[in-house]
């Protein structure tokens, strides 16, 4: 398939190096441009911009950080609209707003273009080893004809419904059920410190309670408070709890936990940590247990 990739950052750089794996022809752009260079060493093309990448590509993914960056690859100058052909799709890997998903759909259906939502569930090194869960929505046709491109970049896709922003949806709330993991490990692990007990070895029997990758892999960054180079950045994931409280409020469903956890990540951002991993809310709680003075 002839696919087009905007945003090379920490996710849309692997996810972009699988499509080529698969034999895919890609065409990649990047607002600075240096990230674009492995890619080109291993056969992309290089997109001047968006509306270039956009070009004669069936589909062409964005990975951006949120719905302004979207909006401008989109709209801007030289943007993804100007040059996507009638009939191409956008597919939207970005975490962002289902208000903005909506948006998006109706500008792409004035343009004669399909706008679909595959949100992604895994971290960089997930991304890498092909290991994504992909949660899509959209046209359903369009959405049968990306199976190849979805296959390419993930381990499983799930097809949640016939408008992109429900598969939107379903990725804020999935990462406020793993942002409120973080805040609960962070928590747990700071009354367990302050009591002089082994830490690690709480994590190692939540391992065998909770199976999951998540408690794992996030379980063993908190417990070592190795936060940097983060995979996901903090203000990232504030975000994202914005955004489900955003989308909770819309249909009056409150989300207490959503609430404390903002708060936590605003702390954070008090605290400098803007930059280290989502995970790094952990400090907080043990700040307020008087750790880490
Ligand atoms: P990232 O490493 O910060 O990469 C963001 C990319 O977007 C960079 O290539 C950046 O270009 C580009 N960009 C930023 N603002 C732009 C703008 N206004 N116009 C054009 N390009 C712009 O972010 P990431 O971690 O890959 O995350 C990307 C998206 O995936 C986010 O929505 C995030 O919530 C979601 N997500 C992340 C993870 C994760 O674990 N990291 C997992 C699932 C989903 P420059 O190089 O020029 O700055």
């Amino acid at each position: 398939m002839k696919i087009g990739f905007v945003g090379l950052g920490k996710m849309g750089s692997a996810m972009a190096q699988n499509l080529l794996r698969a034999g895919h022809e890609l065409s990649v752009y990047n607002r600075s441009r240096g990230k674009a260079e492995p890619l080109i060493q291993q056969g992309a093309r290089v997109a001047d911009s968006p509306a270039d990448a956009a070009r004669h590509s069936e589909a062409v993914f964005t990975m951006l950080p949120d719905d302004h960056a979207v909006e401008e690859v989109m709209f801007g100058h030289d943007g993804l609209l100007a040059g996507l052909d009638q009939g191409a799709a956008h597919v939207s890997s970005s975490t962002i707003s289902i208000n903005a998903a909506r948006r998006f759909t109706e500008e792409h259906s004035q343009h004669g273009s399909r706008f679909v939502t595959a949100a992604v569930f895994g971290r960089p090194q997930a991304a890498e080893a092909k290991q994504l869960l992909v949660v899509t929505a959209g046209d359903q046709q369009t959405v049968e004809r990306l199976g190849p491109a979805f296959d390419a970049i993930g381990r499983r896709t799930f097809v949640v419904g016939n408008e992109p922003w429900q598969a939107n949806m379903f990725k804020l709330f999935g990462n406020f059920m793993i942002a409120t993991v973080l805040e609960t490990f962070g928590e747990a692990f700071a009354a367990i410190r302050s009591s002089g007990a082994d830490h690690h070895q709480f994590l190692e029997i939540m391992g065998e309670l909770f199976g999951s990758p998540v408690y794992k892999n996030y379980g063993k960054a908190i417990a070592d408070e190795n936060f940097s180079p983060a995979g996901f950045e903090l203000k990232l994931g504030l975000k994202d709890v914005r955004l489900a409280l955003e989308a909770a409020a819309e249909f009056n469903s409150p989300l207490p936990i959503g609430s404390l956890v903002r708060d936590h990540f605003l702390s954070a951002l008090a605290h400098n940590q803007e930059k280290l991993d989502w995970s790094s809310i952990a400090l907080v709680s043990a700040r307020s247990a008087g750790l880490n003075d």
